[in-house]
């Protein structure tokens, strides 16, 4: 794990979880990781929009961040269902995801407008986790490097090196999302040294090495502590065992 970089536990519970079990999971999470979350590790959890201010509430005597699952680039007006960044920021929240696989494979958002999103987002004072991985497909055409190459460098476009700076990084192959099948760590820290490299050419090494890049896909209990050994593996975007406690505590623990 790089020398600057705190790792950071990151919890997506995508359309799961209702008004009740939303802030009694972040109350279970927050009393059994209180002694780490926020010192030795950073902590976020990203509900569904309608319970983020309950979260929030329930996690003001908490280190652990809130964070939202999706953002829309303009500020105010004629935007039917879609949430700004001020609006996100109004009710306590730090992060938002920003491109994950299911917005743009399930949904179909582009490159383009996940630019606008994280721009939008760091402009609004929020810190984007923004999400890149390849398909299967991909995977098995040797076009890996190329298509996390393509999503980064168009998903940072115009983002001068200060703004960058406030941004995370989340490799989910996506034929490990929600599959079990973990990257092995080499395959992870494969992906993520390339995009160290990558931010290292687009900006300088130093900023490239500040910047975390988080690793996404089934990750469990017991694989995470290996993942996080690798040397580019900053800390884990957990989907499916971030919505247990129990499993999502013992991620935050081996993180630190
Ligand atoms: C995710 O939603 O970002 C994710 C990695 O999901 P899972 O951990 O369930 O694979």
């Amino acid at each position: 794990m790089g020398f600057m970089r705190k790792p950071f536990v990151a919890g997506n519970w995508k359309m799961n979880t209702d008004s009740l079990s939303s802030v009694e999971l972040v109350k279970a999470i927050a009393s059994a990781s209180s002694e780490i979350a926020g010192h030795r590790v950073h902590v976020a959890v990203c509900p569904p929009f309608v319970y983020l201010q309950g979260v929030v509430n329930a996690l003001s005597t908490s280190s652990i961040a809130v964070g939202a699952q999706d953002i829309y680039y303009e500020q105010k007006g004629a935007f039917t269902g879609e949430i700004s960044s001020s609006m996100l920021k109004d009710i306590g929240c730090t992060y938002v995801l920003c491109g994950h696989s299911e917005r743009r494979h399930v949904i179909g958002e582009t490159d383009e407008l996940i630019n606008k999103k994280i721009t939008a987002a760091i402009l609004g004072g929020l810190l984007p986790i923004f999400c890149v991985g390849e398909l299967i497909e991909e995977r098995k055409a040797s076009e890996t490097e190329e298509v996390v190459t393509r999503q980064v460098k168009n998903g940072l476009a115009g983002l001068s090196a200060d703004k960058v700076s406030a941004v995370t990084i989340a490799y989910e192959p996506v034929w490990a999302i929600g599959t079990g099948l973990t990257a092995t760590p080499q395959q992870a820290q494969e992906a993520h040294a390339l995009i160290r490299k990558l931010l290292g050419q687009m900006y300088d090494t130093e900023l490239a090495g500040e910047i975390r890049i988080l690793y996404g896909g089934s990750v469990k209990p017991d694989n995470a502590a290996e993942l996080m050994r690798e040397q580019d593996i900053d800390g884990l975007l957990v989907g499916g065992a971030s919505l247990k406690a129990d499993d999502f505590v013992a991620i935050i623990q081996a993180a630190t």
